[in-house]
């Protein structure tokens, strides 16, 4: 469903990636795990765009966002529509989740729906009310971001990437800024997610959520995939001396 393959990025001499090649099937949860710097947000921002490619291919359900020619060293994009519109099939979740300040719960899901998609309010609201229900927000539609707590601004950042009906979603530790006592609301929520069969590739520090949700995990250390397999054979049986000495160092 999604093809990466011998994934390159360097910002200037440091190669950040440097031969990454991974696929998702459809309805397939991937974590990404390893040591800080390892390059595991640049892979992420390289698939939806907010890093551009050096080397490698990329290709989403069929189609060609990024190819390499034989022989050349360097990738080619697909013409910028049809990057977009591969793009729009993907729905991001970061660290810090960048709500709109000025504008309510209800407003922050409607926009991008009614920008990119052109849509009328009407026409989103069924679909807003669905997920903001599903979230545990709609009592919250008309508060501002700045009067939830993390937990909710980041369960709202959820409902407002799935508004757009992404065939794939992308996390970048939806976690790692909130207090412990926040984080099992928002992995609850994304757990929903992979039982619904939402294929997602997710960046973690939450080893045992990890564990819990992934069809497979990937180790990944100095711009390379050193480890992967299903959560038992990473968590329970890893190989790789990297892999093992993470673990540990994460207990
Ligand atoms: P963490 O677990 O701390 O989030 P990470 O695995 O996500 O780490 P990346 O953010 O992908 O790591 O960064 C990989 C390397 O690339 C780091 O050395 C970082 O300093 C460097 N890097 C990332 N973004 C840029 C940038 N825009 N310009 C220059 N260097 C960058
Ligand atoms: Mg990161």
């Amino acid at each position: 469903f999604i093809e990466m393959d011998h994934i390159r990025k360097q910002f200037g001499n440091l190669e950040v990636l440097k031969d990454v090649t991974l696929h998702v099937d459809e309805g397939e949860v991937v974590s990404i795990i390893g040591p800080s710097g390892s390059g595991k947000s640049t892979f992420l921002r390289c698939l939806c765009q907010l890093e551009t490619i050096d080397g490698g291919t990329i290709t989403v359900d069929g189609d060609v966002m990024v190819s390499q020619p034989e022989g050349s060293r360097r990738s080619v994009y697909a013409p910028p529509a049809q990057v977009r519109a591969i793009c729009r099939r993907m729905g991001m979740c970061f660290q810090h989740f960048n709500l709109f300040p000025h504008m309510t719960v209800l407003d922050n899901i409607l926009e991008a729906p009614r920008i990119v998609k052109g849509m009328k309010t009407e026409d989103i609201m069924p679909t807003a009310e669905e997920l903001l229900k599903k979230v545990g927000l709609w009592e919250k539609r008309d508060e501002y971001p700045s009067r939830l707590s993390g937990g909710q601004q980041q369960r709202v950042a959820i409902a407002r990437a799935l508004a757009m009906n992404p065939d794939i979603m992308l996390f970048d530790e939806p976690t790692s800024a909130l207090d412990p006592e926040l984080t099992g609301e928002v992995l609850r929520t994304i757990k929903q997610l992979a039982d619904e069969e939402m294929t997602m590739i997710i960046v973690t520090h939450e080893m045992a959520f990890a564990k819990e949700v992934a069809d497979r995990v990937i180790f990944m250390a100095d711009g390379l995939i050193q480890e992967e397999g299903t959560p038992q054979q990473v968590f329970e049986n890893p190989q790789n001396e990297r892999t093992k000495s993470f673990l540990k160092s994460m207990l």
